[in-house]
């Protein structure tokens, strides 16, 4: 399959913005980007006059090898949610393509849809549903706000099946909580299939504002035409590569054994309370009743009403603490 005769005419044309940075050469003195010429602040130690590159080349390369893809299977993003849009944006036409979920998944691949005029279309099983019209299907692996994780042999049924109409959106948002079950690695099997990782839970760094999208070349090259010219700022980049040394990878490990930890207690202490809980892959639980909302608020936390169900996120022990505490209260 070829991912070009999947994306919009009009983006397949395109050409993108020629920023300086783009554009590029090789000189002593830059005067082609309307910077200023000097340091602006003391202390500062990146080069915050000048613009960022099209893409954040050291960065790109350090999350290509945390997760055994080329660079150019990467492309950096304001968060895993600019990844969607710019998906969206890439492969749907407004008002004619559509894009294909199953809920109850993560909100923003509706909002995006819609605030891109494509078609939401909802199923009750991606393993059953009619893909003839779905430009792009999202799969949440492990699902927001259930916890569960698609079997494996079906996601592979459903990316043959999808192949040379839709692109299979994996959104490995949570997927550090459960290395092992990672895809990226059938990029290289699958022409079809894209992947979205983020630094906002298991890395723990939700203020950052950074993703990743993972896909064969073709379809990077695609999505980076869409993309604004400077995405990453330049102090992003700089802390997200301290995430990604050998120190930064061992302490986000220990916090996802932790969270691991903590969330199979606070199973526990639902269950004994007569709650019934999903069984998860992330760093959150999903619990049968809307009063259980009530209940943990009357004890000052605040959880997510979800219909009749709350979702509680795993944070540190000892908000754990004061959970179990409103629990008891
Ligand atoms: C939190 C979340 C995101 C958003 O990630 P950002 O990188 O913070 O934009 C995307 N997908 C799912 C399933 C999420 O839960």
């Amino acid at each position: 399959m070829n991912i070009f005769d999947l994306a919009r005419p009009n983006i397949r044309e395109l050409v993108p913005y020629q920023s300086a940075r783009r554009i590029g050469g090789e000189a002593a003195v830059f005067v082609n980007a309307n910077e200023a010429g000097g340091a602006v602040l003391a202390g500062f130690e990146g080069a915050i006059n000048r613009y960022p590159g099209a893409q954040p080349l050291e960065l790109v390369q350090d999350y290509a090898a945390y997760i055994g893809v080329k660079p150019g299977q990467l492309l950096a993003t304001r968060g895993a949610d600019e990844g969607i849009e710019v998906l969206i944006r890439a492969f749907c036409e407004p008002e004619l393509d559509s894009i294909l979920i199953q809920p109850p998944t993560y909100g923003m691949y509706a909002i995006s849809g819609e605030t891109c005029g494509v078609q939401v279309k909802t199923t009750v099983s991606l393993q059953e549903a009619d893909l003839s019209d779905a430009k792009l299907v999202f799969v949440c692996r492990p699902n927001n706000p259930t916890g569960e994780m698609m079997d494996a042999q079906q996601l592979k049924e459903l990316l043959i099946r999808a192949n040379g109409r839709a692109l299979v959106v994996v959104d490995e948002a949570y997927i550090e909580f459960s290395e092992a079950d990672s895809v990226v690695s059938w990029i290289e099997d699958f022409p079809n299939l894209v992947v979205l990782r983020t630094f906002s839970k298991a890395f723990g760094m939700a203020g950052l504002r950074l993703g990743m999208v993972v896909a064969n070349e073709d379809c990077i090259s695609l999505l980076a035409k869409v993309l604004a010219p400077y995405p990453i700022a330049t102090p992003v980049s700089a802390i997200a590569r301290q995430a990604l040394t050998n120190e930064g990878l061992a302490a986000m490990r220990a916090r996802v054994r932790e969270v691991n930890a903590l969330r199979g207690a606070l199973a526990g202490q639902l269950e004994d309370k007569g709650y019934k809980v999903l069984p998860s892959s992330a760093n959150f639980l999903l619990a049968e009743g809307g009063e259980l909302f009530d209940k943990l608020l009357a004890g000052g936390v605040l959880a997510r009403k979800l219909g009749n169900q709350t979702r509680i996120s795993i944070g540190s022990s000892d908000e754990m603490a004061k959970v179990q505490e409103a629990l008891n209260g």
